[in-house]
């Protein structure tokens, strides 16, 4: 049987066990999906603990994707973000384990899978935390213009600083607090809401009669499915995705870099949406 695996602290609400059992048990493959939860100073021992007793790959979350970056050797975008959200055990174990970024596919992925093209289009990333670094760097990378707005402006302006195009001239990145917000969406493509606003209460972290229908709005965040936000770009006409598609997508990702196997979306999609 292979294992997996997710470290994290906390990992009790995680969605994850569900999404890839689902998969296994899909394309009939002898494997399971186990959470652990170490104390933050034993990371390290966790994941060589990991590797010793031949689980074969991790997921990573808060409070440990930073600190997985210098556990693994990274691949280019990882290293770019700076965070790693999935490790891959080699089988030779000479070989480092190699470290991903799958959130990045996620907004990627999820955008694709409704028909929102990237390439050439204006963005605005609202928040400048974890999912905010993901979204901006899979915005940029597929070739948007990036707009950063963070209520604490330095963190906005460091992440523009490491993404691409970040030096060109006329900027095709650039970073602002979230005063402007509402012209920046104005005149934006596409919109994603990385900010926890939404979660705690029906409040958006943007002005509804800033939204307009020709905008495609990302909201990462699950819970709820359906924020203030979506209802609020929905009734102006504008394309709608749910935090869930990112997350589902991550997901996807991450089991198709450990299988080798194109991921049964449908039925990992059916697992996630059942249990939100
Ligand atoms: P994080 O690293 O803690 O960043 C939080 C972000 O929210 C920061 O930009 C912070 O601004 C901003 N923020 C918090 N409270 C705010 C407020 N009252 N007004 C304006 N901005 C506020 O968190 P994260 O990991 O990026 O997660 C952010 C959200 O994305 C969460 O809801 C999380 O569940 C969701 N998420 C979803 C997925 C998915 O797969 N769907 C993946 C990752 C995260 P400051 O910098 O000024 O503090």
């Amino acid at each position: 049987m292979d294992v997996y695996g997710l470290l994290g602290n906390p990992v009790g609400h995680s969605l994850s066990p569900p999404m890839h059992e689902t998969a296994y048990d899909e394309l009939g493959l002898d494997a399971r999906y186990v959470t652990f939860e170490p104390v933050p100073d034993d990371f390290g021992t966790a994941v060589e603990g990991a590797r010793a007793l031949g689980i074969e790959g991790l997921n990573v979350t808060i409070p440990f994707k930073e600190d997985a970056l210098d556990r693994v050797d990274p691949d280019d975008l990882a290293a770019r973000i700076g965070a790693v959200n999935t490790i891959d055990f080699p089988d030779d174990p000479d070989d480092p384990p190699k470290g991903y970024n799958t959130d990045v596919a996620g907004v990627r992925r999820a955008f694709a899978h409704h028909d929102v093209t990237l390439a050439d289009r204006r963005a605005v990333v609202v928040g400048a935390g974890g999912a905010g670094r993901a979204a901006a760097f899979a915005l940029a990378d597929a070739g948007a213009a990036v707009h950063v707005a963070n209520r604490t402006v330095e963190r906005a302006e460091a992440l523009v600083d490491d993404l691409p195009n970040a030096t060109a001239d006329p900027p095709e990145a650039t970073a602002g607090g979230l005063d402007d917000l509402p012209s920046r969406v104005g005149d934006a493509d596409v919109l994603v809401n990385a900010t926890s606003v939404g979660m705690e209460e029906d409040r958006s972290p943007v002005p509804a009669d800033a939204l307009h229908a020709d905008l495609a709005v990302l909201d990462a965040v699950y819970r709820p499915l359906d924020t203030r936000l979506l209802r609020d770009a929905r009734e102006r006409g504008g394309t709608t995705v749910d935090g869930a598609w990112m997350l589902l997508y991550q997901g996807v990702e991450a089991f198709e870099r450990w299988t080798g196997r194109d991921a049964p979306v449908e039925a990992m999609n059916a697992a996630l949406r059942g249990r939100l």
